[in-house]
């Protein structure tokens, strides 16, 4: 019987098993086969607080595992498979790992999200080599660059505007002719002189020396290809929440989990007591390793509180 269990080794859960075991929880944490989450698959980070000279994603992550190591917490490097918060078999909260069962007075899931990828071979090839998934992170490093934004949801536009700030041109690429995205966020991106549509039109290569140089596009309609130089190519077509195993657990909404009460609208309780969720897993809007390790933070101390109120 454990007291807390974290499932997710990302900013979020480390975050999150710091605090807890430092309030002596003695938490576990199950980081999955692969641990550190989106950050590994980053490259220079420069926007998450105390590393002036910015810090390679994955070396964050080790720093930040380390760390929670130093007060005890217990890796497990193994997937979560199944999870029973019906307390109908036990009164606690149930996680497996294949057939192993553990069981635990307080739950904080932090299994983050995947950015939805166009599913292209170049794509994988120039990622952190001018393909991003993320304005607020990289942006900063396309000054007086051309960029192309994919998608035509609210993401999409907010970065594309966002990148004005720092590019010369900035086209957004959409499959269809209209833009899935919120009134506002479409005017506001219409009426930004730097933004240009390319309706129609899907990604079929990226290609570059070293770095991204131009585009390929297919007008799906008339079949023709065209090429579009550019040095940036941001993909912004949605993201999935690693939400599968709460399906039919724990109240989502468009495939997140629910936090916060009534009377705590910001807290990080799930529609089930004794359940928190930090990080990407919770929240489509910030999506930030900074806001990960923030709502960590906050779920740690929520799941601490409850303890206390358990005894
Ligand atoms: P989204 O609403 O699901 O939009 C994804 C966009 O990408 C759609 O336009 C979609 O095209 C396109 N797309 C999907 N798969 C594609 C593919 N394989 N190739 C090319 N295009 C593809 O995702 P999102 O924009 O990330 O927004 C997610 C949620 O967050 C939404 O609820 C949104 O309102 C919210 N959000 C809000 C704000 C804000 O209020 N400030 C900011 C960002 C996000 P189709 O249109 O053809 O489906």
């Amino acid at each position: 019987m454990e007291n807390i269990i974290i499932i997710g080794g990302g900013p979020a859960g480390y975050t999150a098993a710091v605090y807890t075991a430092r309030a002596n929880l003695s938490p576990i944490v199950f980081e999955g086969s692969k641990y550190g989450g989106q950050l590994m698959t980053t490259t220079e980070v420069d926007n998450f607080p105390g590393f002036p000279e910015g810090i390679q994603g994955p070396e964050l992550m080790t720093n930040v595992r380390k760390q929670a190591e130093r007060f005890k917490t217990k890796l497990i490097t193994e997937d979560i498979t199944k999870v029973d918060f019906s307390r109908k078999e036990s009164k606690n909260l149930l996680v497996f790992s294949g057939d192993k069962k553990y069981e635990a007075k307080a739950v904080i899931i932090a299994t983050g999200s995947d950015y939805k990828k166009l599913g292209i071979d170049s794509e994988k090839k120039f990622a952190g080599k001018g393909v991003s998934y993320c304005a607020t992170c990289d942006g900063f490093f396309f000054k007086d660059k051309d960029i192309v934004v994919i998608g035509g949801g609210d993401s999409a536009l907010e970065e594309a505007t966002f990148l004005t700030k720092f590019a010369s041109s900035v086209k957004i690429i959409h499959r269809r002719d209209a833009l899935k995205a919120s009134k506002f966020m479409q005017d506001k991106a219409k009426a930004n002189k730097k933004i240009d549509f390319v309706w129609d039109s899907v990604i079929k290569e990226i290609q570059g020396e070293s770095n991204v140089e131009l585009i390929r596009v297919e007008n799906i309609k008339t079949e023709d290809i065209s090429e579009i130089k550019c040095q940036g190519v941001f993909v912004a077509i949605g993201s999935i929440p690693n939400t599968t195993l709460f399906e039919d657990q724990l109240k989502l909404d468009k495939g997140y989990v629910v936090t916060g009460t009534k009377e705590l609208p910001k807290s990080t309780q799930t529609s089930v007591e004794g359940v928190f969720a930090a990080g990407d897993v919770q929240d489509w809007m910030y999506r930030q390793a900074v806001t990960s390790a923030g709502t960590g933070c906050m779920a740690a101390i929520e799941a601490e509180r409850y303890l206390e109120k358990l005894e």
